[in-house]
């Protein structure tokens, strides 16, 4: 209702700001509009954090889901276990470019989050109608606990070490009664600090190969009764979702803790594509849909050739928009069990805080949308109001990924001699003009109407142009 000035750093001269009269007949679509940060892989300090959550109350995004404790680095720390953050901080050294490359670094990386500071930090994001929802991993994605404390493993390995490259690790907790110590103190801690109902207790991404071959775990699996790792898992999770009710909160954990059966109590953030979540609700589960990869901002949001490195994708501001997180399958009633939605930004490929922001804005705006709006899609008035909106972000100084403007550019196989082009602009309004001898379009240049073929020694250059005017930048794609 106000102009974009509003947010400007500076008063602004002569401006006369009025407010028309309105009723504003407006309510969430979700209690749960989330937004999710991996503070692990890489780091981020305290008044990034209070940024970021400053974003997220603009957007009206409610719960701050902060992942903290990994394979590649424990950040919490948890008075009764110092090692943990004194070493369990540090990785030797990180992987350059994707994890496939071999290459490392050399440079030691850490960084952790006092107990102060984590007060501080909730106080700062209630004040702002944000809950902050710890995530402490278990049984998987615990390298850097196990670094420091290796009798939680099940001690097949001669040397335990805080992971320098990204994936799954096979060194897990192992379920014996130091473990489960372990873990009450440590949620403990984290419970006393942390006002949320909802606890995130991970689960994802644990392999089972350590507990095949641990004598404990297959001695526990006989006498208990289980059929196998996975029952062994779902035990696991089990007995930490007792501890944890106990203490009058709730475990939400991602999809893998329905493997073995569901903890009763838990709710899911299903992330494995929807599967995960249609079975949670199904089972009366109450679930928060952050699928991947339609709500991953980690992956691209671009031509991967012109941009910098992501996990995968592309996965475009308008997909993003237009997925519904109430899968189609469930019925009426089912549907009542999705409580939210949440936009996951993993850091594997976001060492610095400006590229968290240009990775999250603006598509993040889409999925808070989504989380608060009515069902029906709208592409065009999305468009519209969010070019205005831009602007905003623009006072804010939010380094936001500028793809809006550009012409997207897609080259899909054919023959060995021709490809498939098609192209689109997020722009309202905008065409895309083109050439294909490598010249500079204008708006005299023709007019994208539908995908067509190129050959070899053609190379597509696109512009966006609206009432005359070049908008966004030249981009182009090459036969390869
Ligand atoms: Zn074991």
């Amino acid at each position: 209702m106000l102009p974009d000035a509003i947010f400007a750093k500076a008063p602004v001269k002569g401006t006369d700001w009025s407010v028309p009269a309105a009723d504003i007949d407006d309510a969430p679509r979700f209690p749960y509009r989330g937004m999710h940060l991996d503070c692990c892989l890489h780091f981020f300090d305290i008044p990034f954090l209070k940024r970021y959550i400053d974003l997220m109350a603009l957007h009206k995004v409610n719960r701050f889901h902060w992942h903290l404790t990994e394979d590649q680095g424990w950040r919490l720390e948890i008075k009764k276990y110092p090692l943990l953050t004194e070493k369990g901080q540090w990785r030797k050294e990180t992987v350059v470019g994707s994890l496939k490359s071999g290459i490392y670094d050399g440079k030691p990386y850490g960084g952790f989050y006092s107990q102060d500071e984590v007060r501080d930090l909730i106080e700062y994001a209630a004040e702002r109608h944000v809950t902050i929802i710890p995530e402490i991993e278990i049984p998987g994605h615990s390298l850097a606990a196990i670094s420091c404390y290796p009798e939680l493993s099940c001690g097949l390995e001669d040397h335990y070490e805080t992971a320098t490259r990204w994936g799954i690790f096979r060194q897990v907790y192992c379920p014996k009664e130091e473990t489960f110590k372990f873990l009450e103190d440590v949620f403990d801690e984290v419970i006393d600090l942390f006002p949320s109902e909802l606890i995130h207790i991970g689960g994802d991404e644990c392999p089972k190969a350590s507990w095949k071959k641990c004598p404990h775990c297959q001695a526990l699996i006989k006498k208990l009764g289980l059929k196998d790792e996975y029952e062994l898992q779902s035990w696991f999770i089990q007995r930490m979702e007792k501890y944890i009710n106990s203490k009058g909160r709730q475990i939400i954990g991602w999809d893998e803790i329905l493997e073995g059966g569901l903890a009763p109590n838990a709710k899911v953030m299903s992330w494995l594509g929807e599967e995960g979540g249609i079975k949670a609700a199904q089972q009366h589960h109450e679930v928060v849909m952050a699928p991947y990869p339609k709500y991953y901002l980690d992956y691209w949001q671009g031509d991967p050739d012109s941009e910098p490195l992501a996990m995968g994708g592309p996965t475009m501001l308008r997909t993003m928009y237009e997925y519904n997180p109430v899968p189609e399958v469930l019925t009426a009633e089912e549907s009542r069990y999705i409580i939210g939605v949440e936009g996951c930004v993993w850091t594997e490929y976001m060492p610095t805080p400006a590229r968290v922001e240009y990775m999250a804005w603006p598509r993040m705006c889409a999925i808070a949308e989504s989380g608060w709006s009515p069902a029906a899609k709208d592409w065009e008035g999305f468009t519209r109001r969010l070019e205005t909106h831009l602007a905003r972000l623009d006072r804010l100084e939010v380094g936001y990924c500028r793809n809006f403007w550009d012409p997207f550019i897609e080259m899909h196989p054919d023959t060995e001699y021709s490809k498939v082009v098609t192209m689109s602009v997020d722009a309202p309004g905008a065409e895309i003009h083109y050439t294909l001898d490598g010249s500079t379009p204008t708006a005299a240049s023709p007019v994208y109407e539908g995908p067509f073929a190129v050959n070899r020694q053609q190379k597509v250059t696109a512009v966006s142009i609206r009432d005359g005017k070049q908008i966004g930048n030249v981009k182009y794609k090459e036969f390869r």
